[in-house]
């Protein structure tokens, strides 16, 4: 339903994303995991061509049949209203402050369609399904009056009124306390899965990605380093840098923020050596690294891009 295909996005002739190849499925979660500036955002936002000025992609973004770089603005407004959600990590950002939550869930619900009478009792009840409790009294605050982890549910409410095919997540819940984290996490997921939406889950955090998600794609220095099945990420994670993520304690950041620390500084997209993008923190990097890039190729259960994995050489059925 939605499919990357080599995209390269540059600012300024600076690449941001090199090589990015990857799908979701309809109804599929996918998580999209790196440390910050890997390109994780920058993915998702070319999604909605809501791509900074000065930038330039090339390669495709399919949503269903359509080219995403063809798509004129009606189509563009039509993807944005109605087939694609986007949740970011700060509420705050998308919810107008001076406004009530029971205006912001109505006129969502009226861009749709919903009669006026009807939208006050349908933002009730999107509200209720988030697990908002005092609706009544919820509709009339202002987003200051409600903590990040309601006015997050708020905002996945207003995600899911459209029933949208796809959800992209920025890091929905970097911002929340752990407890809160979890709580906000299970929510989307489940309403989602009802909703028959499919989801792309941004975040840094390799473990909370794989309670939520299908499958999991590791990015690094703007390319997916690779894909493996969630449930298969602790006994089939193969790439030196995904193996490096899975060891490296939580640490406490700041509130709720459980941040991987690898050793080493993450690598820019913009000056990565021409070989392997990970070969100046890899323990394993041999010669071969820093010269020849490594292709995404099968390994296991997944997909892998590193010199040292071994190759299986295609049967002929
Ligand atoms: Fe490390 Fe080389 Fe594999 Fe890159 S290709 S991850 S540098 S071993
Ligand atoms: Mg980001």
């Amino acid at each position: 339903m939605l499919e990357f295909d080599h995209l390269r996005v540059e600012i300024n002739g600076r690449p941001i994303l090199r090589d990015v190849t990857l799908s979701v499925a309809a109804g599929e979660a996918v998580g999209l995991v790196g440390e910050s500036g890997s390109g994780k955002s920058m993915t998702v936002k070319s999604v909605l061509r809501l791509l900074p000025p000065g930038a330039r992609a090339t390669g495709t973004v399919r949503f269903g049949d359509t080219d995403v770089h063809t798509l004129d603005g009606a189509g563009l407004r039509r993807m944005r209203s109605q087939d694609v959600a986007m949740v970011f990590q700060d509420p705050r950002a998308t919810v107008n402050p001076v406004r009530t939550i029971g205006d912001f869930l109505t006129e969502v619900l009226r861009d749709q369609g919903v009669s006026r009478s009807d939208a006050r009792t349908r933002a009730a009840g999107l509200l209720a399904d988030v697990g908002v409790d005092h609706v009544a009294r919820r509709l009339r605050q202002r987003p200051h009056e409600l903590s990040g982890g309601l006015l997050q549910r708020v905002v996945i409410a207003a995600a899911l009124a459209t029933s949208p095919k796809l959800i992209l997540a920025d890091e929905p819940t970097t911002a929340l306390d752990v407890t809160t984290q979890e709580e906000v996490v299970a929510i989307l997921n489940e309403r989602r899965r009802e909703h028959g939406s499919a989801l792309l889950f941004i975040s840094h955090d390799l473990e909370l990605a794989a309670a939520v998600c299908d499958r999991i794609a590791v990015m690094y220095a703007g390319e997916i380093v690779e894909i493996l099945p969630a449930d298969r990420l602790h006994e089939d994670a193969r790439h030196p840098y995904t193996q490096a993520l899975l060891r490296s304690r939580p640490g406490t950041v700041a509130p709720g923020e459980r941040l991987a620390t690898v050793p080493g500084s993450p690598q820019s997209a913009f000056d990565a050596p021409a070989g392997c993008v990970f070969a100046d923190r890899c323990p394993q990097a041999a010669g071969l690294c820093r010269d020849v890039r490594p292709a995404l190729l099968p390994i296991d259960s997944g997909l892998a891009a590193c010199h040292l994995l071994p190759r299986e050489t295609p049967s002929v059925a």
